[in-house]
């Protein structure tokens, strides 16, 4: 572990509906660490661009946003037990991100280089001190290679849309099977085939296949996992 750190960061990723969200979430708080959300800051983007009208394909123009975002601080973002809340400019809006269209747009903003840098720094602070678990896309990867446990957290397709259609239908969004499964396709491949920070397990992230896992026995592995990890050996 890093000198300056005494308590470790935990990366967990892994595509689009494997459960990161609550598996973080629930591991975090087993853990008594912090957890965040980096999807979250992608879809807070995405959300923000659709009200300004900035065109997904517009690198440059979603890069000076993201920029402006993260220098004015108009975006707050609270990771709690119970869910993620961000605020724009001080008004909530968390219910307008888990959709499945912010979930797409913020897919393809996420795919540019000038959008990443803008938020590179943000994630790091938010995780400097250590005692916490990320989750995302390119936590283990590109934010924080050195992390100290990282996981890869995968189901297969199907299990991931059956999954997906009943927290959009608990959200009240009415949709099929088969759209859910086109669009948890979609998503893996834009993720997984940027240029970008690409969806990919680093070399040294246990891989865990939660297909046929319920979530209580996902976070008891992956806590046997941190618990077994002796932090005081590691080297700076
Ligand atoms: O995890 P979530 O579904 O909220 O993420 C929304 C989108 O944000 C993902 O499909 C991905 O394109 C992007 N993302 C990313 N890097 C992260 C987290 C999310 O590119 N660390």
């Amino acid at each position: 572990m890093s000198s300056e750190r005494t308590r470790p960061i935990i990366a967990i990723d892994g595509p689009a509906g494997a459960g990161k969200s609550i598996v973080a979430r629930r591991l975090a708080a087993d853990l008594g660490f912090t957890f965040v959300d980096t999807g979250a800051i992608y879809r807070a983007l995405a959300f923000v661009a659709r009200q300004r009208g900035v065109a997904t394909d517009d690198a440059g123009a979603l890069g000076k946003l993201a920029q402006e975002l993260v220098a004015s601080r108009s975006l707050r973002f609270e990771f709690g037990g119970t869910g993620t809340k961000v605020y724009l400019d001080g008004g909530d809006i968390s219910p307008h991100l888990r959709t499945s269209d912010v979930g797409i747009a913020a897919s393809l903003c996420s795919a540019h280089a000038e959008v990443r840098d803008a938020f590179l720094d943000l994630q790091r602070e938010l995780g400097d001190a250590g005692g916490v678990v990320f989750e995302g896309r390119d936590i283990g990867t590109v934010v924080f290679p050195h992390a100290d446990v990282k996981f890869f957290l995968t189901a297969s397709p199907q299990v991931r849309a059956e999954r997906r259609v009943v927290e959009l239908q608990h959200k009240g969004e009415n949709v099929s099977f088969n759209d859910t499964l086109n669009q948890v396709q979609r998503r893996d491949q834009l993720d997984s085939m940027r240029a970008v920070a690409p969806l990919r397990r680093a070399k040294d992230a246990a891989i865990i296949d939660s297909s046929s896992l319920s979530i209580d026995e996902t976070v008891l592995l992956m806590s046997q996992c941190v618990r077994a990890f002796d932090f005081s050996s590691d080297e700076a």
